[in-house]
């Protein structure tokens, strides 16, 4: 039988004698199983290669010569095989032949490495592969076979032919699993199993090559001359085919070994470039938050004094001017109390944009050292310069911002302090600029002012008064409390006083709360300044009820930091009870903003006093950011209308219609209104007109020591409230304050 020019074996042809004696070089097939083992152990080298590489060029070059490995691995094996076959007739072997069997095993290997270029395949593709691989690795072996000549004709038994292709496409398949099975992984496990793997592949390729041999019948014409053929030394030929086929291979491997080696140092370069590049970036991040203020990504304090001191040496060194300029936004607790932190700082993002927008150049220097304070550095030649360009951004400031639904118009406060002029050092610059700001806050705010050498005269004097306060507050014998009548408009007589704290100073005479409650504010002295007033006031009004007033009642100021002091309810309980005092008979002042400020923890707090029968009034309304809801969620039973509303009536009609409105509001909301800063008889006119329930001011008296009230108040109601005899400005209601002699007295200090 014959099938693709191939003879299979079906019977003894006539005349023909089957070759019995036919046998293998044993060195020659170890020779061949150690090239195969080889040719196995480089392709899969390779295919690792391939799976590694991201250069498509070096992955072409690396499969060529995985491919190169194996079909000279095969085809070696084959040849070397082939060598080691021993029949008694001569045989020669068809160049021709032998190398198209080459080409096949070299178009085998390629599709096994294109196989294996695929990252993920899946089985029935592997399948697929391994049989066009077997089939091609089949057809090299039996075209191989069929370059062999000699007076011998060659059969095939069928079933080792079979066998033989089967053994072709298993062994493929094994190489192709193996190979994608082993392309990752790293250590000596996967170096011992890729070699079990070569091994496994060589005894693949030789035993398919053998089957083909066991299946190959040699048959012989009868009486031809059978003798082992002398003379070519088949031994050293196979020694040569393998020692070119391993250097190939082994050169190949080497290469592979070396461009690992490569891609490893490579990929550690690119891991220690990574790494670098993250390191950079955290240290550019932490400069960021080291240097710059997260709302405004303007410069914080830090960043802005490490620069300062920069642009300080370079300006000694050639004795240039600079220019610190410090700012502090005006009443910005306001914002954040009324309408909340995050407008808050919504408006200081705003602010940061009018105050970098102002300045000249990328040269000055902007930064946010905190809360709403800023601080400007500018190279400068005259001072001049300076000024302008604080003006620019107090006029830049001005400008109104839509904030939550409402027109803002924000004002500035700025301090001012010149290099060299005012301090060599950044601190001493900082410290005089600061001071210079004080000054502007102290003037009424929006205003600019310079350092001056006095301003510092006056820190240290601010310092020495905070030292005093407090011992005057230990001592207590140098505070002293102030009273104000409280004209009721209805009844036309004294019904309430307001209680004012003085403070005697044994230097500086006599001196108003605007002296000294901010100094006791921000050094936490204001708790037990308002708690001695509470008790002083209470004690005062005990011994005014003693002489017959028994139906007054006291307004006592509490300042916003009280609110948030859960004791204020139990001290007010226990100076009630200390004086004897009913609870009706106080009245607890509270600012608008420190209403407005937190307003859930206060209202608890309010609501407590409420409880306690002592009432409520919201001071200075006008001047914060209280909303109508807020107003009518809070437990308040008095509204006292801010002086600046009154100042300019009866000659503004608008501040007529605000003060005729807030009463009517006031009155909606069933609140009792108290007009402060009364000081003319025109304006308790209108005030009575407009139907306010109580009137406080010069033109009824001032605040007079509490030796002093009583005879005020008997002066104000024996005089006609609604015209005849009140004072008509605030002199002549000063000088008609009665004397301190009077016999009224009800001086005596609690201590
Ligand atoms: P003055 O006219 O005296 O400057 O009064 P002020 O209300 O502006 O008060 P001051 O400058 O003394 O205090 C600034 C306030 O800014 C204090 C704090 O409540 C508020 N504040 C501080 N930091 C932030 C912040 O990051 N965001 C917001 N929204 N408010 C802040
Ligand atoms: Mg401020």
């Amino acid at each position: 039988m014959e099938w693709l020019g191939l003879h299979f074996f079906t019977e003894l042809p006539e005349h023909g004698h089957l070759l019995l004696n036919c046998s293998h070089n044993p060195f020659l097939v170890l020779l061949a199983y150690l090239v195969a083992c080889a040719a196995g152990f480089g392709t899969l080298d390779m295919a690792e290669r391939v799976g590694h590489v991201e250069d498509p060029t070096a992955r072409r070059n690396w499969r060529w010569l995985g491919a190169g490995c194996l079909a000279g691995g095969i085809w070696s094996t084959h040849f070397i095989s082939m060598l080691a076959f021993q029949a008694p007739v001569a045989i020669h072997y068809e160049l021709i032949m032998t190398f198209a069997s080459l080409l096949i095993a070299l178009i085998a290997s390629l599709f096994a490495m294109q196989t294996l270029s695929h990252a993920n395949l899946r089985l029935h593709q592997y399948l697929l592969a391994s049989v066009w691989m077997g089939i091609g690795i089949a057809l090299m072996h039996y075209v191989g076979m069929s370059a062999m000549h000699s007076q011998a004709q060659v059969y095939f038994e069928p079933g080792l032919f079979m066998a033989s292709v089967g053994i072709a496409i298993g062994s493929s398949l094994a190489a192709l699993l193996l190979s994608s099975y082993l392309r990752t992984g790293t250590g000596v496990f996967h170096q011992l199993l890729k070699y079990a793997a070569s091994l496994v592949l060589g005894a693949g390729i030789l035993s398919m090559h053998f089957t083909g041999m066991a299946a190959m019948q040699m048959i012989v014409p009868t009486g031809a001359d059978l003798s082992l053929p002398t003379g070519n030394n088949p031994i050293q030929l196979g020694l040569s085919v393998a020692v070119i086929t391993l250097l190939v291979i082994g050169s190949s491997v080497s290469a592979a070994l070396a461009d690992k080696k490569l891609q490893h140092k490579e990929r550690d370069l690119r891991r220690v470039n990574a790494l670098l590049s993250e390191l950079d970036q955290a240290r550019a991040s932490l400069q960021q938050v080291a240097h710059y203020d997260a709302l405004t990504s303007l410069l914080n304090r830090r960043g802005f004094n490490q620069i300062f001191a920069e642009k300080l040496a370079e300006k000694t060194a050639s004795h240039g001017m600079m220019a610190v300029i410090f700012l502090d936004i005006d009443h910005f607790k306001r914002i954040n109390d009324s309408l909340g932190h995050d407008a808050g700082d919504q408006l200081l993002t705003v602010l940061a944009g009018h105050i970098k927008g102002s300045v000249r150049s990328h040269a000055d220097v902007v930064a946010r050292f905190g809360g709403d304070e800023f601080c400007i550095l500018i190279s400068i030649h005259h001072r001049d310069e300076a000024r302008h360009l604080a003006q620019r951004i107090m006029q830049q400031m001005k400008e109104p911002i839509e904030l939550a639904g409402r027109r803002m118009v924000m004002t500035t406060s700025i301090g001012i302090s010149l290099f060299p002029d005012d301090g060599l050092t950044c601190e001493e610059l900082l410290k005089t600029a600061d001071l210079a700001l004080y000054q502007s806050k102290d003037m009424g705010r929006n205003s600019l002012n310079f350092f001056s050498s006095n301003l510092k005269t006056r820190a240290s004097l601010e310092l020495q008064l905070e030292e005093e306060l407090r011992g005057a507050l230990r001592a207590r014998n140098q505070l002293v409390l102030f009273y104000q009548p409280i004209f009721d408009m209805k009844q036309g007589k004294v019904t309430r006083l307001e209680a004012l704290v003085r403070w005697q100073h044994p230097q500086h005479g006599l001196l108003g709360p605007d002296r000294f409650i901010g100094i006791a504010e921000s050094n936490g002295l204001i708790a037990e300044l308002d708690h001695w007033v509470l008790r002083q006031a209470c004690h005062d009004l005990s011994l005014l009820s003693d002489r017959g007033y028994t139906e007054l009642t006291m307004s006592v100021n509490c300042s916003a930091l009280n609110l948030a002091r859960d004791e204020l309810a139990d001290e007010i309980e226990d100076a009630l009870r200390l004086s004897g005092i009913a609870a009706t008979r106080l009245e607890l002042e509270v600012t608008e903003n420190a209403l407005m400020g937190n307003i859930s923890s206060t209202l608890a707090l309010l609501r407590q006093i409420r409880a306690l029968g002592v009432s409520l009034a919201i001071d200075d309304f006008g001047t914060g950011y209280s909303s109508l809801a807020y107003l009518k969620r809070l437990p308040l039973n008095t509204l006292k209308i801010d002086r600046s509303f009154i100042q300019d009536i009866p000659k503004s009609i608008a501040d007529i219609e605000i003060v005729q409105a807030i009463i009517g509001m006031a009155h909606t909301l069933h609140l009792q209104v108290v007009t402060e800063g009364v000081e003319t008889q025109a304006q308790f006119e209108l005030l009575l007109k407009h139907g306010c329930d109580f009137v406080q001011g010069y033109l009824l008296s001032p605040a007079v020591a509490a030796n002093d009230i009583i005879g005020v108040i008997q002066g104000i109601n024996l005089r006609d409230p609604h015209g005849g005899a009140a004072a008509k400005d605030g002199s002549s209601a000063k000088e008609s304050s009665p004397s301190r002699d009077s016999p009224t007295s009800i001086a005596r200090p609690i201590r």
